[in-house]
């Protein structure tokens, strides 16, 4: 079963107000607070439980945006259930998806059991679009898609979760496991990142890429 909720307006009428003042600089706005997180996963975890009991669950979570919100998933989830992950990785320290690479392998044996496969934000759908075969392959019983945040503007490929946090509009989002080129990860809130920390980023891998090119 899905449940979605919408945050309020995507307008960002309140810039910097809520964020904590050692963030100011490069976070515009908190998008979801801990609270707000915190009450949607008990949720999240009373649907799942009801869906997956009596079955023999496998968590499968991807690296590495999943470990906070994985972390607070599954000591709600009174279930038993082994846990495993995947690392997928994409190229460039870009807020596009590129090309992706896959780290770390699964472990666990699914055949034949009920997967729940996690991942931070379902955006184009790629990544999920690369992984459900390879897990397919393995013959689960079924794999059921779980995600804290879904962007549904932006996706190119036919690929639905079953649980979704959060629907938000077309922001690029850090914090809570999220990150920017391997930043940010650590804040406890989800928020929108200041486009100016995007503009200087891009402008260090460009100078990178022409000096690169110019050898
Ligand atoms: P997709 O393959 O669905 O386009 O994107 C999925 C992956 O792209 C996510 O697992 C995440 O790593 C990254 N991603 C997509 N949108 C965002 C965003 O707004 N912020 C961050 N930090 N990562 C994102
Ligand atoms: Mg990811």
């Amino acid at each position: 079963m899905s449940a979605k909720i919408k945050t309020q307006n995507s307008k960002l009428k309140t810039p910097a107000r809520n964020v904590p003042p050692r963030w100011r600089k490069e976070v515009e706005r908190v998008l979801i607070t801990e609270d707000q997180i915190a009450r949607r996963i008990r949720v999240m975890a009373r649907e799942i439980e009801r869906d997956f009991r009596g079955r023999e669950m496998v968590v499968v979570s991807l690296l590495n945006g999943t470990v906070m919100f994985l972390a607070d998933l599954i000591r709600h989830l009174s279930l038993p259930l082994r846990l495993d992950f995947m690392g997928v990785s994409s190229y460039g320290a870009g807020t596009e998806s590129g090309d992706l690479v896959f780290t770390k392998e699964l472990r666990l044996d699914v055949r034949g059991r009920d997967v729940l496969l996690v991942d931070d934000i379902l955006d184009t759908g790629k990544t999920m679009s690369r992984v459900l075969p390879k897990i397919r392959v393995l013959k689960p019983r079924r794999i059921k898609i779980c995600v804290l945040l879904d962007k549904p503007s932006r996706r190119t490929e036919g690929v639905e979760a079953d649980y979704v946090g959060f629907q938000i509009p077309d922001f690029f989002v850090i914090g809570y496991g999220l990150d920017f080129a391997e930043r940010y990860r650590n804040l406890p809130f989800v928020g929108v990142l200041h486009p100016h920390v995007c503009k200087q980023a891009c402008q260090r891998i460009n100078e990178v890429e022409v000096r690169k090119s110019s050898r």
